[in-house]
């Protein structure tokens, strides 16, 4: 019984053994044969559109992955390379250049730096429209807003649900924004996409695998939060499970993880930016609103993120910090924020120039 068991685990298990890289030159006819080719191999194709190249991951299991290396001799084909790293899809292995994700008019991992901004949570039509509007105003380009929030206590507040979709899709279009928004649940993936340009999962559902693969299938990008302690393998692995289900248009956003530190909320992991900026192609942004806890240290965490060379922010904006339902110590209000974002304008500059 342990043997068919063992059998049939071994059977179902897939994992993606090499990638081909095709040609720059190659045609659309020459990928359209190799992927044929792979699936007669028994593989499962998955191409990769890059700027340059295409280039084509074939999944299966490790009997027989040799046979693919015959591909090498197929038109249009450059090399078939094995990956080693255990995240395949997330990992520079299989695509050498920055993946650009585009959301409407703007571009999230390439020469514009991204600034998201809003509260932790929607509370009223009120306080999250002038929310957007003020952000739009000091250069922010996309609004977040919480409406289904994972709170540590049952007691605290949970978010307005589908109502609160309905404010920040309001706020949005008002203030010209896409939004972003946490889906905190498998089941609501299909509602919250209705609503939202980018599907946000966070710290606490950062393996929550089933959630995951579900926001794998939808065609929306996510930003997928850094687990609180969670390795930057761990979190790739994260990436992959998304990835592997076809939706490449990942973000990660490291935002603290927990140390023995209590001055700050969590502390900031600077020093992942340069690690995923070597390992992966995604973007990379920072929230130094979670990751510090205070907004007296948030200017300066997402300066020091800018020149650690992160692809964006996400930021906590409230209209009144000392009223905010969630977060509110960690909130900016619209001051401090507009003065952050002159001071992250500034810092840009410069880093163009070295
Ligand atoms: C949030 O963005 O409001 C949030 C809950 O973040 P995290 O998952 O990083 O704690
Ligand atoms: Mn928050």
């Amino acid at each position: 019984m342990l043997l068919v068991c063992l059998l049939f685990y071994f059977k179902k298990k897939e994992v993606l053994k090499m990638v081909i890289v095709m040609r720059p030159d190659a045609s659309e006819e020459q990928l359209k044969e190799v992927v044929s080719k792979i699936e007669e191999l028994g593989y499962k194709p998955h191409v990769i559109y890059g700027a340059t190249r295409n280039v084509i991951g074939a999944i299966g299991d490790e009997r027989g992955k040799f046979v693919l290396q015959s591909l090498e001799v197929m038109d249009g084909v450059e090399a078939v390379i094995p990956i080693l790293k255990p995240y395949k899809l997330a990992s520079r292995e299989v695509k050498k250049e920055k993946t650009l994700i585009k959301v409407g008019d703007i571009s999230i991992g390439g020469e514009e730096f991204t600034v998201i901004a809003g509260p932790c949570a929607i509370e009223n039509e009120e306080q999250i429209i002038k929310t957007a509007l003020a952000v739009k105003s000091a250069g922010a380009h996309i609004l977040r807003g919480g409406a289904y929030k994972p709170r540590t206590s049952p007691y605290a507040f949970q978010g307005l649900g589908e109502e609160g979709l309905k404010l920040l899709k309001k706020a949005g279009d008002e203030a010209k924004m896409p939004i972003v928004t946490e889906v905190v649940n498998p089941e609501h993936v299909t509602l919250v996409s209705e609503y939202v340009d980018i599907l946000q999962i966070g710290t606490r559902n950062s393996q929550n695998f089933e959630l995951l693969k579900r926001v794998g299938q939808t065609d929306k990008p996510v930003i997928l939060k850094r687990g609180m302690s969670m390795t930057i393998k761990e979190w790739l692995m994260s990436a992959e499970y998304i990835l592997s289900e076809g939706n490449m248009n990942v973000i990660l956003c490291e935002r603290g993880i927990r140390t023995f530190e209590t001055a700050t909320r969590n502390t900031l992991d600077l020093s992942a930016i340069p690690v995923l900026n070597e390992e992966t192609h995604l973007p990379v942004i920072v929230d130094p609103s979670h990751a510090t806890g205070y907004a007296k240290y948030v200017s300066s965490m997402a300066v020091a993120s800018v020149a650690a060379g992160a692809d964006g922010l996400m930021i906590e904006v409230h209209p009144q910090p000392e009223k905010a339902f969630s977060d509110g110590p960690q909130s900016l209000n619209f001051d401090a924020f507009a003065k952050v974002m002159r001071k992250i304008k500034t810092l840009l500059e410069v880093r163009k120039t070295i």
